[in-house]
């Protein structure tokens, strides 16, 4: 009998997968067994060899998901090059910070494009193909702004608060299918997006004081969640946010 958390055989989509969580995730995934479409704006060579050193294989496909214009083909190229679709990791996103009174529209029209309304036609595109398939796997990456209101990130919070929703409204659609929609919520995680937080000294010592775990996240801290989700071991997992904040939550 494999084991539960065995991918081997898969192949799965990551958006986002050339640095930060995307990649963590992408890197997990092959070393549970899976071949990985490594899909992103900027080619992800360092992900693409990690995944070929732990002896699966990797496909790499430029998209910039800003527009929902690529969003078929990367569903259509992951088939052409790995022949199949079983996982798809909706990770790729954007913040931008300013207070409410001052926000302009292309800040919250860019994050709303990118977070929220591509993840959806993406999970729609896979969604479609996995209930033909009978099984499929998908995981969107929230954020503690899934639960919480943060501050000067008023399209960040809104587009996450949507994915915790989405996430919710997918499960009840396509549980029956055999398609499992959940999410992974991070807490604060060391990556590009987290850089001018981490580099503030007083934000960095306030946020530290308040994690439970007293340190940073790790991308490796999001692939564990990420395989438990894209493996047989949550087959009765259906529409949960999974916050894998160092305690955060529960303060
Ligand atoms: P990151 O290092 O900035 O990575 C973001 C990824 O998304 C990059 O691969 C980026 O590509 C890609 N991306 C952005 N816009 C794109 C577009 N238009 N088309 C295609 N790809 C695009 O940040 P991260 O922290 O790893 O973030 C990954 C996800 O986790 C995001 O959804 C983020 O909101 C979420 N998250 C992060 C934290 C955290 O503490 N770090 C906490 C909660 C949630 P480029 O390299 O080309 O920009």
């Amino acid at each position: 009998m494999s084991h539960p958390f065995d991918l081997s055989g898969q192949v799965a989509v990551v958006t986002g997968a050339n640095t930060g969580i995307g990649r963590g995730i992408a890197v997990a995934l092959a070393g549970a067994g899976a071949d990985v479409a490594l899909v992103g704006r900027s080619r992800a060579e360092e992900t693409a060899a990690d995944v070929v050193a732990l002896g699966r294989r990797a496909a790499l496909i430029d998209a910039d998901l800003s527009t929902i214009e690529p969003v078929q083909s990367v569903i259509d190229r992951t088939l052409a090059e790995l022949g199949r679709l079983d996982i798809l990791v909706n990770n790729a996103g954007i913040i931008r910070r300013a207070d409410a009174v001052d926000f302009t529209e292309e800040d919250w029209d860019a994050v709303i494009d990118t977070n929220l309304k591509s993840l959806f036609f993406l999970c729609q595109a896979a969604g479609r193909h996995m209930i033909t398939q009978g099984r499929g796997k998908i995981v969107n990456i929230a954020s503690l702004l899934s639960f919480q209101g943060g501050i000067r990130v008023p399209s960040y919070t809104a587009s996450k608060s949507g994915v915790a929703g989405l996430t919710k409204l997918l499960a009840n659609e396509w549980a029956a299918k055999g398609v499992n929609v959940n999410a992974i919520a991070p807490g604060y995680i060391g990556t590009n997006n987290t850089a001018a937080l981490q580099s503030d000294e007083t934000r960095n010592r306030q946020i530290l004081e308040r994690i439970p775990a007293g340190r940073w996240g790790d991308p490796k801290d999001i692939g564990g969640a990420a395989v438990f989700l894209c493996s047989s071991a949550s087959d009765y997992v259906h529409g949960h946010v999974l916050a894998v904040d160092g305690g955060w939550l529960a303060r």
